[in-house]
C-alpha cells in the first residue's frame, strides 16, 4: 500500500517554524516554510521545502496553497487577510480572527475586559495630549506601548504622571498606543490552549515565567506556586478566548498573578510560545506536536506533563558559555541554527527536568 505523505505549510521562517517542522517530520509530515525571507532561516534550514514571498503575493500564495495539505503560522504578525485567502484552499490554523485579535494590544485587552477577564487598568492613546491627559489620572507607574508589532519589550516606555508626555509620545515613534498601568504581581503565568476543528479545548499544564528587561528568562512548569484553583481559572480565561477568537490551532495567554491570587491579563499569541518549549522534553505531546496535529485534523494529542521542567532561553549574550553549555549531561539543548549571536537575540533554549510530580 502507498503512503500518503502530508505536507504542512508553516508561514514564518523562525525558531517555532523550525521546531514545528521537526515536529511534523517526526510524525512523516513534510514541512513547507511560506516567508519573504526564507532562504537559510531557522525554519527552512529544516523543512523540506520552502517559498520566498511576500505574505500578500497572492500568485505565491496560490501555488503554496497547492502543494500543502494544511497551513499554521508560527508568527502572528503575518497579515491575517493572508490566512483568510490560504483559508480558501487548505485549512488554516490559527484563523482569521485569532491573527487580527492578537495583532493588536488594543484589540486584545477590549476582548479580554468584554470576557470580564480582568486586565490592567488601560488608556488608548493616539496624540501627545491623549497621553497627557491619561497620566494626570494615573496613579503609580504605567507602560506606554505601541499597539502593534512590538515584542519581547520592544516599542515599550516606563512612564508615571512626571513623565514628559510629548518627549515619551516622540520616543515610541507610532500614531496608536496603549497606556497601562503597571501590576505589581506576585509572578507571571502562560497558558497554552489547544482547540480543534470541532471546537474541542484543553490546556497544558501552567508554565511560571521570569522575564529580563522584557524577554523571557526562564520558565518552570507546571507552574510550582499556582494552586489548583488558580489553575482553573486561568483555563476558563483562556479557553473563553480561544472561543472568542474561534482559534483553530495553539494559543498562548500571558498573565500576571498578584499576591491575593488575582489573573490580570496580558497579551495573546495564537502559536507555539517561548514559554512551553519545555512541552518538547516534559509532556506526551508537545506544543510543536499538538499544532501539527490539529492543524492535519489527526485528532488532538494527551497533553499532560510528565514531571516538572525548567526551561532557560540562550540568547546571544549567553553564547560565550555555549561550550561549557554542550558539556551539561542532563540538560537538552536545542540551538536554532542562527549564525550571528548579537545580544538579546533568541539563539537556543535549554531544558532540565527538575522532579517528578508530587
Ligand atoms: P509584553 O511585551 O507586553 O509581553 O511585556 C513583556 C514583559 O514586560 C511582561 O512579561 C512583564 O514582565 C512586563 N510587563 C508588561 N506589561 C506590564 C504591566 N502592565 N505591568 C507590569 N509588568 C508588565
Amino acid at each position: 500500500m502507498e503512503m500518503n505523505i502530508k505536507t504542512l505549510g508553516i508561514l514564518g521562517s523562525g525558531q517555532l517554524g523550525r521546531m514545528l517542522a521537526i515536529a511534523a517530520a517526526t510524525r512523516g509530515i513534510r514541512a513547507h516554510i511560506f516567508a519573504p525571507d526564507a532562504a537559510g532561516s531557522p525554519a527552512a534550514e529544516i523543512a523540506h521545502s520552502f517559498t520566498e514571498a511576500a505574505y500578500d503575493d497572492e500568485n505565491a500564495l496560490r501555488a503554496f496553497a497547492q502543494q500543502i495539505d494544511a497551513v499554521t503560522s508560527e508568527f502572528e504578525n503575518v497579515p491575517a487577510s493572508t490566512m483568510r485567502f490560504l483559508a480558501g484552499y487548505v485549512p488554516a490554523s490559527p484563523g482569521h480572527d485569532a491573527l487580527h485579535i492578537a495583532q493588536n494590544r488594543l484589540r486584545e485587552k477590549n476582548l479580554a475586559r468584554d470576557l470580564a477577564i480582568a486586565t490592567p487598568k488601560f488608556w488608548a492613546i493616539n496624540s501627545a495630549h491623549m497621553l497627557q491627559n491619561a497620566l494626570a489620572t494615573l496613579e503609580g507607574k504605567a507602560i506606554l506601548k505601541t499597539t502593534e508589532q512590538g515584542y519581547d519589550g520592544k516599542g515599550q516606555l516606563q512612564v508615571s504622571a512626571e513623565t514628559d508626555a510629548d518627549e515619551a509620545w516622540q520616543a515610541l515613534a507610532t500614531h496608536e498606543a496603549i497606556l497601562e498601568s503597571f501590576v505589581d504581581f506576585a509572578f507571571e503565568i502562560s497558558v497554552l490552549v489547544w482547540r480543534d476543528a470541532d471546537g474541542q479545548m484543553g490546556c497544558f499544564p501552567i508554565a511560571q515565567n521570569q522575564h529580563k528587561s522584557g524577554i523571557l528568562h526562564q520558565t518552570i512548569a507546571p507552574a510550582p506556586d499556582a494552586d489548583a484553583g488558580l489553575v482553573r481559572r486561568a483555563e476558563e480565561a483562556a479557553c473563553a478566548l480561544a472561543e472568542a477568537v474561534n482559534l483553530f490551532g495553539v494559543m498562548a495567554m500571558e498573565a500576571f498573578v498578584t499576591s491575593s491570587g488575582e489573573i490580570i491579563f496580558n497579551e495573546i499569541a495564537p502559536r507555539p510560545h517561548n514559554s512551553f518549549h519545555w512541552t518538547i522534553e516534559g509532556c506526551i505531546t508537545s506544543q510543536f506536536t499538538q499544532a501539527v496535529r490539529i492543524a492535519l485534523q489527526q485528532g488532538a494529542g494527551n497533553c499532560a506533563a510528565t514531571g516538572r521542567y525548567k526551561m532557560e532561553n540562550l540568547l546571544g549574550e549567553d553564547i560565550a558559555r555555549l561550550n561549557a553549555i554542550q558539556q551539561q549531561p542532563e540538560t537538552a539543548l536545542h540551538l536554532y541554527g542562527k549564525a550571528e549571536a548579537r545580544d538579546g537575540r533568541k539563539m537556543g533554549h535549554l531544558t532540565t527536568r527538575l522532579s517528578s510530580l508530587g
